[in-house]
């Protein structure tokens, strides 16, 4: 059996350059990327999955 559930989780964090994980549960996946808004450092980030 896959360890979907971990593998689900780890998929829903986006790690900032700042060093912040911005969870994304939730937010449907874009051929084009999603952008991620970073409440600690205020940087867009467009991530691709
Ligand atoms: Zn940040």
């Amino acid at each position: 059996m896959k360890p979907l559930c971990v593998a689900l989780l780890m998929d829903n964090l986006v790690k900032c350059e700042c060093g912040a994980t911005i969870d994304i549960a939730g937010v449907p996946p874009r051929k084009d990327g999603i952008k991620v808004w970073c409440r600690v450092c205020g940087t867009v980030t467009t991530h691709h999955r």
